[in-house]
């Protein structure tokens, strides 16, 4: 299913030879390597975008947020998990995989940090409960990559489950938030997984979940050729923007008016938040602010 082509509008068409036609050795064309992530970074605000992807030295950034530690402490524990022969494979060793991937890195003191652990290990312990030891994934925190006329993507899939002739791309969240089916539909990320899967395995990968372990939930969505072929045109277009600001910025334009501000909400969690004029009056978070979040939910239930 090949992406749209974009006009690199921005850039001279090369030169003709002598009867018109192209040179037979013409160069070929650079593509813009991105992940995901960075796409997403540019869509939020393109400001952080230039922030983490273009200044060199990089701004520095906040301290590391807790919750950022606890998803990373999750997925690795989940990594380490899938590590095991399936004989071993048992809720006794989860404990261990925990304190053994563990990040200790945000959180307010020891106590907050013990809760958290025993959280997490809640989680993981009824999220086991739901799969078969037996059955090995696909992939596990696989790479994945594709290309297509203007993008070299590539990205890290926490897992891709064989389900029947098709592949399930799978991703764990640990945000307080539920998630919904427009989520998971939604995803530029998880489209771009299947889009890549696809190719990388040749079977076809349509299915894309959300599994979210604080509540044990499964958001599911479907993809149809047209639906992934849209996450590519925006993935695109996302990246056509990103590659003009920054030919824009080579040819001597405002780095600040290349790459603007986009101030809102996401301000008070950005890492560079006290690097940029336009976020700074959004009110600072303290490191830990999103996993006492947690804390009061479980109070108040
Ligand atoms: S603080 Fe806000 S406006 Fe500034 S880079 Fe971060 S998200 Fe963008």
């Amino acid at each position: 299913m090949p992406a749209e082509r974009l006009t690199r509008s921005a850039k001279p068409a090369p030169p003709a030879d002598q009867d018109g036609q192209l040179g037979l050795f013409a160069a070929p064309k650079r593509l813009f390597s991105c992940t995901p992530s960075r796409l997403g970074t540019y869509e939020d605000c393109p400001r952080r975008y230039r922030y983490a992807y273009v200044d060199r030295p990089s701004p520095r950034k906040g301290p590391p947020w807790a919750h950022n530690s606890l998803g990373s402490s999750v997925h690795n524990a989940l990594k380490n998990w899938y590590a095991l022969p399936g004989a071993e494979r048992a809720p006794a060793v989860l404990p261990k995989l925990l304190r053994a991937t563990w990040v200790r890195e945000g959180y307010r003191d020891e106590a907050q940090e013990q809760q958290a652990f025993q959280r997490a290990l809640g989680w993981l312990e009824a999220y086991v409960a739901g799969l078969d030891p037996h059955v090995d994934p696909v992939g596990v925190e696989r790479t994945v990559a594709a290309k297509t006329d203007l993008l070299a993507l590539s990205g890290r899939v926490d897992r891709i489950d064989q389900v029947g002739d098709e592949l399930v791309i799978v991703d764990y969240k640990t945000g307080r938030s539920d998630l919904t089916t427009d989520d998971a539909r939604g995803s530029r990320a998880l489209a771009l997984y299947a889009y890549a899967a696809e190719r990388l395995f040749r079977r076809r990968c349509r299915k894309v979940e959300l599994h979210h372990l604080p509540t044990g939930t499964v958001a599911a969505a479907e993809h149809t050729e047209e639906s992934l072929a849209r996450h590519l045109r925006r993935a695109e277009q996302t990246a056509q923007d990103a590659i003009d600001a920054e030919a824009a910025v080579a040819a001597g334009a405002d780095p600040d008016e290349a790459f603007p501000p986009m101030p809102g909400a996401l301000c008070s969690w950005c890492d560079f938040r006290r690097a940029c004029p336009a976020g700074a009056s959004a009110p600072e978070r303290e490191p830990w602010a999103a996993i006492e979040r947690f804390s009061q939910a479980e109070s108040e239930q």
